[in-house]
């Protein structure tokens, strides 16, 4: 036997079984198999022995929170925490207050290794979970999961962990706007050289948008169009006192223009200055930047750019003066479908998202986030049976007009016999 089978089934008798499966593994394949898993026992072995020497250690035991007495030793207790290796288990000391106030166990060895309490799954398991389940469903997250570590988690187990996760993100980012705002910039993210180094980045998306055949007419049948939105970014700066001039005198137009579109909308009883009050206004603004001819090239194409989008839009800027509840801008309904995108990918695991939007997406936008199961629980008990029903029928009938409009797409000669079938014998007793 080679020097290291043999120093392992040395060592640990109970690992002879495992190097008993390497020997006989008749394909490479099963070979690879048969280390991995021994691997793996040995890797839980190696944490459960410096576990164990750690717990021997004498507890520096720290004081009660209650009363501040100092805590006492209770003796050692199990504990078991599972990590992309397997489960390892050790024994370490607990310790209580001598006056019995109610701070529960304490073990000191728990807080040192970054353990919190009732803690079962590692934070690796759970990081590498979260990522699994940013791209396939949560089912499909736990069996990937198990495929890859052989460690059996279940999937909300993983929503739990992607909430918490995605709470402590949306808490970090709100730290750190909170800090942007009292002036504080903030950490930036390691870059690479030649990133660094780059004059300029583009970062660009699209999005579906809905929009009228003809341009300012209400009717006809929507079209769908993809817009582009993209950001500019320029990582160093390298600005001269007159570009920074010019860029400031730009960003005064924007602000000139915002001004103006900011004008109120229209309620019921306020019916505000109306669409063709704010062209106008939008139309003299603009006019006005004509008279400049003192302007530096940058700034000239920049005015230039400025009335080729004006006119671009122009015809669909200002419905919104005019007609009570049209919202000015349709970020509003890209996140609603962002949030059907999502839901849809997260509930059905669907990329290619156009038919399954017009499928489900009715059914698909009961909003989620941040719920717990107990608390959608809770919400869903709010529906009686009879409406529920209702819209399940609704459903239903939505998918089978879906799955006509397949058959007929798909096997149309089936679909045309079957209908002359059923007119004869329709008409056979006439
Ligand atoms: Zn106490």
């Amino acid at each position: 036997m080679s020097y290291l089978k043999a120093s392992i089934s040395q060592v640990d008798g109970s690992l002879q079984e495992w190097i008993v499966a390497i020997q006989d593994a008749p394909s490479l394949g099963a070979l690879m198999w048969a280390a991995w898993r021994l691997a793996r026992v040995l890797a839980v072995k190696l944490v459960e022995e410096e576990l164990m020497e750690r717990a021997q250690r004498p507890t520096e035991w720290p004081k009660c929170k209650k009363c501040g007495a100092q805590l006492r030793s209770k003796g050692f207790v199990e504990r078991y925490l599972t990590g992309l290796i397997g489960t390892v288990r050790w024994e370490r000391r607990v310790g209580r207050c001598p006056h019995r106030c109610k701070i529960g166990q304490v073990a000191p060895l728990d807080t040192e290794l970054g353990l919190q309490p009732n803690q079962r799954m590692s934070a690796g398991l759970q990081r590498a979970a979260c990522a699994l389940a940013v791209f396939v469903p949560f089912e499909v997250a736990a069996v990937l999961l198990s495929l890859l570590t052989q460690v059996v988690i279940s999937p909300v187990a993983i929503w739990n962990w992607g909430q918490d996760a995605g709470q402590e993100a949306m808490a970090r980012l709100q730290r750190q706007l909170e800090a942007l705002q009292g002036g504080e910039m903030p950490e930036p993210e390691e870059m690479e050289a030649t990133t660094a180094s780059l004059p300029l980045l583009i970062g660009a998306d699209g999005v579906m948008v809905p929009f009228r055949p003809h341009g300012g007419q209400p009717n006809g049948r929507t079209v769908w169009r993809e817009v582009k939105v993209g950001i500019l970014v320029r990582l160093r700066w390298r600005m001269t006192r007159t570009g920074f001039d010019d860029l400031t005198q730009a960003l005064a137009w924007i602000a000139g223009i915002q001004e103006i579109l900011n004008l109120a909308l229209p309620t019921v009883t306020e019916p505000g200055p109306g669409s063709a009050a704010v062209a106008r206004q939008l139309a003299h603004y603009l006019g006005q930047l004509a008279d400049r001819d003192d302007l530096r090239p940058w700034l000239a194409q920049f005015r230039q750019d400025l009335w080729a989008l004006s006119e671009r839009y122009w015809s669909g800027l200002f419905h919104c003066y005019d007609i009570i509840g049209l919202p000015a801008t349709n970020n509003a309904h890209e996140s609603v479908y962002g949030q059907a995108k999502r839901q849809l990918r997260r509930q059905r695991g669907n990329h290619e998202l156009r038919e399954p939007l017009l499928r489900y997406g009715a059914w698909t936008l009961l909003p989620l986030e941040g719920d717990s199961p107990a608390a959608l629980r809770e919400r869903l008990a709010r529906v009686s049976k009879e409406e529920y029903t209702a819209e399940r029928a609704r459903y239903e009938r939505r998918q089978e007009q879906f799955r006509q409009r397949y058959r007929w797409r798909h096997h149309r000669d089936a679909q045309l016999r079957q209908r002359v079938t059923a007119w004869t014998t329709a008409i056979s007793g006439c």
